[in-house]
């Protein structure tokens, strides 16, 4: 039988892996070495936004599972698994919940196999799917046996749709909301330069040279993603601002390069 691993490209950087890198995984490759070091030259806060971005997912997750009562949730854009994970965070609320992770790197395909274990009362499932594709993401089999459409979803979309270009990016998120019912939530963090223009322009060429093309919003557009949404206080913020807890680490404006928010379907 064929691995996932044997469709991994170690020739080119990969967005998951110079992730896990700048994150201190050890899940990447030389090149995403090479990578992660030259976007961290052009803008060494990055590991900071990042971190504040996993940490946004913690919260948000948090809050959908125990405050909102979300019992199943599905991940787009998942990444390495990195403990912990979403389902680690919304099980320790509920071990009931079920959790689908959908990415399109074969990387993380691999080690999700291997490391994404549920509670023995919950489950997760991984799909190998594409974003632009929404199809094989709501049809897959993982995802009819594990989320009941007839009961509220939280979508997480975090930290990858700045990889989505326009003018596909909203429409797929609407594609994926679609089927979900009323009282299903969007959690989504979304790359900017609101707050370090030159710095993060220069890690956003930094991807495109390696293959990576994406776009930084600014407010406005941002915000429209999640129009027709009803915004859960704050709205939308630089992640590190959304609902911080009581441990939150002081943390600069200009090192954030990411707006979050959650927000309830009517
Ligand atoms: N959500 C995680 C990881 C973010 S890194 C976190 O915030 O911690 C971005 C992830 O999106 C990577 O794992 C990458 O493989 C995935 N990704 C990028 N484009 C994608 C696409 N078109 N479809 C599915 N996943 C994609």
């Amino acid at each position: 039988m064929s691995s996932p691993l044997d469709r991994v490209d170690t020739s080119t950087a990969h967005s998951a892996r110079v992730y896990d890198y700048i994150l201190g995984g050890k899940d990447h490759y030389l090149v995403d070495i090479e990578a992660g070091d030259a976007m961290c030259r052009h803008w060494p806060s990055l590991p900071v936004h990042m971190r504040e971005n996993r940490l946004f997912m913690h919260r948000a997750g948090r809050f959908l599972a125990r405050e909102k009562g979300i019992r199943q949730f599905l991940d787009v854009g998942t990444g390495l698994p990195t403990a912990p994970n979403l389902h680690e965070v919304v099980q320790e609320v509920a071990p009931e919940s079920h959790v689908v992770y959908v990415d399109n790197d074969p990387i993380v395909l691999a080690h999700a196999r291997a490391l994404l274990q549920s509670s023995p009362e919950g489950a997760t499932a991984y799909v190998d799917a594409d974003m632009h594709d929404p199809d094989a993401i709501l049809d897959s089999p993982e995802m009819r046996a594990l989320i009941d459409l007839d009961q509220p979803v939280g979508l997480m979309v975090i930290g990858m749709l700045h990889f989505i270009l326009p003018p596909a990016d909203g429409q797929l998120v609407r594609r994926l909301l679609d089927p979900l019912p009323s009282g299903s939530y969007l959690a989504m963090t979304i790359g900017t330069a609101d707050f370090a223009p030159e710095e993060v322009g220069r890690v956003a060429e930094e991807y495109a040279r390696q293959n990576m093309p994406m776009v930084l919003r600014d407010l406005p557009t941002t915000t429209s993603f999640f129009d027709g949404l009803d915004l859960v206080e704050p709205g939308v913020t630089q992640v590190h601002k959304w609902r911080p807890g009581s441990g939150q680490r002081d943390v600069r404006d200009r090192d954030i390069a990411m707006y979050g928010a959650v927000a309830r379907k009517p």
